[in-house]
């Protein structure tokens, strides 16, 4: 590591502003002596914001209906070979039912952007949620919609939204979508969410077709602007029956030294290790966590859905029983020196002490 290398990452986590050639330099020089040192500075943040404390979210894939047609997703529209299914409202409550017996009190409801649960459905099941479980948060993470839905769905209770910005560079967003799709709708999407005043969650994913550094720079300063209260970030993976099936997966030692460049460009930001970190490496939540990153999300949805939920080729716990996914968290997570929480896992805006 060059003092150099050094100076940037003390600057960052001093939350001083980088240009885009310093981002520029941190992400192409780095090596494993500057990964760790960034690490070691990314973890005295979380741990001055968050201690050591991991937070859970229940996911429950509740629909793989999409009419988006994204290169790289599994569940896109064209991929004929993807067996649909929806969860009625019933499944839904269940979900939540055993989630909440586990110790959840974050439920996220993801889906593809499927027509039938249109905003008198969805506000129906996030009442339903709210009522049953006051002392649980929901998020959702849909899609884009239009600004009145994403209000109804916000008054009928929702609290935070997850929508991936998947790259902040125009060029990169046309190789990764068809045409119908945008950046600018997307980010226009994100600020609507932010005003109306949901826990806004944006991210990307790493080493996606076609993702230069050029790319990751405009990422980081499209976080910086956004200011998000999550950011999901994980490898990107192939899906055999996409047209990306034949590009390879992004790396587990870029995706950690991103987490930990958003730990200190965010220091308070909510950083998922997310199931695709898990699936690219058998230890890769655990070093998510090693790297910054605070929350957890493991499957709450039916077990005979999961198989079907596939948005990227050899998904791990899709055999799993939620008690078990819940269990198996703990004790990876304990493993290396963290608990996980049962509260709603807010973000906080201050440092606590
Ligand atoms: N329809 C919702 C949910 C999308 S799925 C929405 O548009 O927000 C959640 C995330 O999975 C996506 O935002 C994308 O970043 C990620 N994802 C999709 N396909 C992937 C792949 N092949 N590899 C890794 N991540 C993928």
């Amino acid at each position: 590591m060059t003092d150099n290398i050094k100076h940037l990452i003390d600057r960052l986590e001093q939350s001083q502003t980088l240009s885009r050639e310093e981002l520029t330099l941190l992400l192409e020089c780095r090596d494993q002596q500057s990964a760790d040192y960034l690490f070691e500075r990314a973890r005295s943040v979380r741990h001055r914001v968050y201690g050591r404390e991991v937070f859970t979210r229940g996911l429950i894939e509740f629909t793989n209906y999409c009419k988006n047609d994204c290169y790289y997703c599994g569940i896109r529209k064209s991929n004929a070979a993807a067996e649909r299914y929806r969860l009625s409202k019933e499944q839904i409550l269940d979900c939540c039912r055993v989630g909440y017996g586990l110790g959840f009190r974050t439920f996220v409801l993801q889906g593809g952007e499927d027509g039938y649960f249109n905003d008198d459905r969805l506000t129906g099941i996030i009442s339903s949620i709210k009522a049953g479980y006051p002392d649980c948060a929901v998020t959702l993470s849909l899609g884009e919609r239009n600004r009145a839905s994403y209000q109804a769905l916000f008054d009928a209770g929702a609290d935070r939204y997850l929508l991936r910005h998947e790259t902040a560079n125009d060029n990169h967003y046309a190789r990764l979508h068809p045409e119908a799709m945008s950046l600018a709708h997307r980010k226009q999407c994100l600020f609507q969410l932010k005003e109306i005043g949901y826990q806004v969650g944006c991210g990307m994913m790493v080493g996606s077709p076609g993702q230069t550094t050029d790319c990751l720079v405009d990422d980081l300063l499209f976080l910086k602007e956004l200011n998000p209260h999550m950011v999901g970030i994980g490898p990107f993976i192939p899906h055999h029956d996409t047209p990306f099936a034949d590009e390879p997966a992004g790396t587990l030692e870029l995706t950690l030294f991103l987490l930990g460049v958003i730990r200190l460009l965010l220091p308070n930001v909510l950083l998922p290790a997310t199931t695709a970190l898990g699936t690219i490496h058998p230890l890769g939540r655990e070093k998510g966590i090693e790297a910054g990153g605070n929350v957890v999300m493991p499957n709450l949805s039916p077990v005979d859905v999961r198989n079907k939920y596939l948005l990227y080729d050899n998904k791990i716990c899709t055999g799993d029983e939620a008690a078990e996914c819940r269990s198996c968290l703990q004790r990876r997570m304990e493993g290396i020196g963290y608990q996980l929480t049962a509260s709603r896992g807010d973000y906080r805006a201050t440092v606590t002490n």
